[in-house]
């Protein structure tokens, strides 16, 4: 390795699996377990504004985990007019289910792989709940390639907060050999930005980065992840 990269921090959900696929079937499933009729795109993308604000404002601080999981339903089937008094148990197998569904963004598992061949160390750092990320990461492959996984369920703090990341430093992981792959400003490159830690922005959709915070190098494809690091 001619690069002083050492450390490649992960991002799960948009960033190595496609989030949108996942959640559009675990919706789809719950959705016809609960006996709630048909999810259309109007709903899910109702749905989908809620649960982006809801994390938004976990990222901030603004409100707890536990509330975020299951307020977002609360807010959800208000909205339509269903039995708030199901979300608890719809969050679970909701859950679940997102856990079940794994498809890759680009071809990050044989990314993994290679960057693991190559004797780079991988990590996941992730705010998603850990009922999900366990089983995600156990189906998709990527639990066994890591050489470490970091849930933000399991540590108490959320990425962007510094906290977060020097949990990872207590860890022996130094900041100057590591870089974040994230499809998130807010929380993966806000983070990074925080910590100290340079950053990649995973951004296949060519969003407009409206200031919040500041990336290193930005991507539109995985298989570009290693171009930037033997930049680097
Ligand atoms: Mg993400």
């Amino acid at each position: 390795m001619v690069t002083m990269i050492k450390n490649i921090l992960w991002d799960i959900d948009g960033t190595l699996l496609n989030f949108k696929i996942a959640e559009r079937k675990a919706i789809d499933y719950c959705f016809e377990k609960f006996g709630l009729g048909i999810c259309d795109d109007e709903m899910l993308k109702d749905y989908s504004r809620i649960n982006h604000k809801y994390w938004g404002d976990l990222e901030k601080g603004l409100c707890t985990r536990e509330e975020v999981l299951i307020n977002r339903f609360h807010d959800f089937f208000s909205l339509y007019g269903f039995d708030t008094s199901i979300c608890e148990d719809f969050n679970r197998e909701y859950q679940l289910a997102l856990g079940e569904t794994c498809v890759y963004c680009d071809d990050s598992l044989e990314i993994v792989k290679k960057f693991k061949e190559d004797g780079y160390k991988q990590y996941v750092i992730t705010n998603g709940s850990k009922l999900a990320q366990d089983k995600k990461l156990v189906k998709s492959g990527f639990g066994k390639l890591m050489d470490g996984i970091y849930i933000s369920e399991n540590l108490g703090y959320e990425k962007p907060s510094i906290k977060f990341f020097e949990v990872l430093n207590n860890d022996g992981i130094n900041f100057n050999d590591s870089i974040i792959i994230g499809d998130s400003l807010t929380s993966d490159i806000k983070g990074g930005n925080n910590a100290g830690i340079l950053t990649c922005w995973y951004n296949p959709n060519h969003m407009l980065n409206n200031g919040e915070a500041t990336a290193n190098y930005e991507i539109d494809n995985l298989s570009d992840v290693e171009k930037i690091i033997m930049s680097i």
